[in-house]
């Protein structure tokens, strides 16, 4: 063969590539898709989606980032929205199908000014300014205010419209309880409020534990179902005779050296149990195993035990009770042990559960969610945690905004304004980027069926005259979302707007996509998908 003739190959076969306004094009679309999938479920009267795994397990839910995580998306460029979600919830816990369909948006309206000819660097950097002054606005706009009454709030606003109504206000209660009481400096770590579920119940049934629920049970029946005044042991070794490290062999000659040998072990497990039982101990959580005969000895002592504890756990029962864990029962000595009122076992809906209850000034509690079925109490939770973030982000920053859609519209309406103050074409790109922003209550007015275009016009006029009107979408009218109650963590608004601008502007310099090809494996994902696993055949 003719060596000039020759393909030159850079890229491996099966690579696909895109270039360009191709990129772009199909970037965005991707963005669009993701974004208009979660803007049904937005605001208190947003829907709900069912969502179907391959196994055919079920999750109904309204929660932006729970319907983007289990969609499992393929696409790269609708992936970076879904981290968009993702940060949102782990930065405030709320938020995060705001946070998608702004991004969403700016991508649409970037797609328009693509079409006029303006280049995508401008535009991003249009919204790079954009997206600076909105901060601006938002700290200017934001309300301080951190009073119990406003923690209340906050956690009602997250919790509207999903699944808890009857019991919002009880609810409200136990969050904003347990934020308070996990609370240090200030600070409020989230995993020290556990979130223990159990169907069976009302939601209204649910409590706040002043300590910590375990989903085990005591390791011996002998044992004592409840103890008062506890005090607590941690450990986080097994409670057993160690196996000896290398391979030994051990040869008995008679049956009475076999004997000497087993008393000898019997002998050790009875001195781990003593120590544990000398330094006052009457419950144990072991998170390793714990070996039959040390339970039989624990049990004789009276002590409650409990094997296999998570790890997550032990460290909420320390946190909880004040316990150290140890890890040689050797050192453990009476100032390792924490207390708490009562530790009991009881059933709860047919299980057997461990409560370790009226821990004096906790710093980790539990939450035991309750609702009818496993799909309630799930969507429960998720609300929950929800409102747990709201709270937290409100306990640390003491700062709030109006929700309805009231500072999107206020952000807007400042961002025309500034936009008049820059020349060149960036400055189209932060007009669009106002536009953009109004996607928010235009979207909580459609899913509330109402005319989205009359909703604006009038929600600009208020805006001539205050700041904090906003949609209340149960009667239709524009109100004065502060007086209504409606307010949701400064936080909320800063990440949502901010992340959405990162994504939307990195999404826009992207002009090549080149992507390796996966041996069919899109192909056959794209069958499974018209398949609908896991669904019956219509
Ligand atoms: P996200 O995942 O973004 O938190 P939600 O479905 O929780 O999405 O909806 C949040 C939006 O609903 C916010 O803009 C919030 O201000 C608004 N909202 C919440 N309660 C009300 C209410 N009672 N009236 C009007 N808007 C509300
Ligand atoms: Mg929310």
């Amino acid at each position: 063969m003719a060596q000039g003739q020759q393909p030159i190959l850079v890229l491996p076969e099966g690579t696909s590539r895109y270039l360009g306004r191709d990129a772009q094009r199909m970037n965005i679309l991707a963005g669009k898709i993701l974004a208009e999938t979660v803007r049904t479920t937005l605001g208190p009267k947003g829907m709900d989606k069912m969502l179907v795994d391959s196994l055919g397990d079920i999750v109904v839910t309204n929660d932006g980032v729970t319907i983007l995580k289990e969609m499992d998306i393929e696409h790269p460029a609708a992936k970076m929205l879904v981290e968009v979600a993702k940060t949102q919830e782990d930065e405030v816990g709320d938020g995060t199908t705001t946070a998608v369909i702004i991004a969403g948006e700016l991508l649409k309206k970037a797609e328009n000014l693509l079409e006029m000819e303006i280049h995508p660097t401008i535009i991003a950097m249009g919204y790079r300014q954009a997206a600076e002054k909105a901060q601006e606005i938002l700290d200017d706009i934001a309300i301080d205010a951190s009073d119990r009454d406003t923690l209340m709030k906050v956690a009602m606003t997250a919790m509207t419209g999903k699944g808890t109504e009857k019991a919002r206000e009880p609810l409200a209660e136990l969050i904003v309880d347990a934020v308070k009481q996990v609370e240090e400096d200030g600070e409020v770590e989230k995993d020290h409020i556990k979130i223990e579920k159990k169907e069976g119940a009302a939601v209204d049934d649910s409590t706040l534990v002043q300590g910590v629920i375990i989903d085990k049970e005591r390791v011996h029946p002998g044992m004592p179902k409840k103890v008062e005044n506890a005090k607590i042991a941690l450990l986080n070794c097994p409670i057993e005779v160690k196996e000896t490290e290398v391979d030994a062999e051990i040869r008995i000659t008679d049956p009475s050296q076999m004997q000497a040998f087993i008393e000898q072990e019997e002998q050790m497990i009875r001195d781990m149990v003593n120590s544990i039982v000398d330094t006052g101990a009457n419950v144990l959580f072991c998170q390793k195993g714990i070996d039959d005969l040390a339970q039989h000895y624990l049990a004789k002592a009276g002590v409650l035990a409990v094997r296999r504890v998570k790890k997550s756990d032990m460290e909420k029962l320390s946190k909880a009770t004040g316990a150290n864990i140890v890890t040689n029962i050797e050192d453990l000595s009476p100032e390792d042990l924490g207390e708490a009122g009562v530790v009991s076992e009881k059933k709860i809906s047919g299980e057997e559960m461990i409560l370790v209850e009226e821990c004096k000034e906790p710093k980790a509690v539990t939450i035991l969610v309750r609702g009818s079925t496993e799909h309630v109490v799930s969507e429960v939770e998720r609300a929950i945690e929800d409102a747990i973030g709201v709270v937290a982000a409100t306990v640390e920053d003491g700062k709030v905004v109006a929700g309805g859609g009231a500072p999107e519209i206020e952000i807007a309406k400042r961002l025309k304004d500034y936009a008049d103050s820059i020349s060149g074409r960036e400055q189209l790109a932060v007009s669009a980027f106002a536009e953009a922003l109004e996607i928010v209550p235009k979207t909580l007015a459609e899913n509330a069926g109402l005319d989205s275009i009359d909703v604006l016009v009038d929600l600009r006029a208020a805006h001539e005259e205050s700041t904090y009107m906003g949609i209340d979408v149960f009667d239709g009218k524009i109100v004065d979302m502060k007086e209504a109650g409606v307010i949701e963590p400064h936080r909320v608004k800063k990440q949502a707007i901010q992340s959405a601008a990162e994504a939307a502007e990195m999404i826009l310099r992207i002009d090549d996509v080149i992507a390796a090809s996966s041996s069919g494996s899109s192909e056959e994902g794209m069958e499974e998908m018209g398949g609908m696993g896991g669904m019956p055949p219509m």
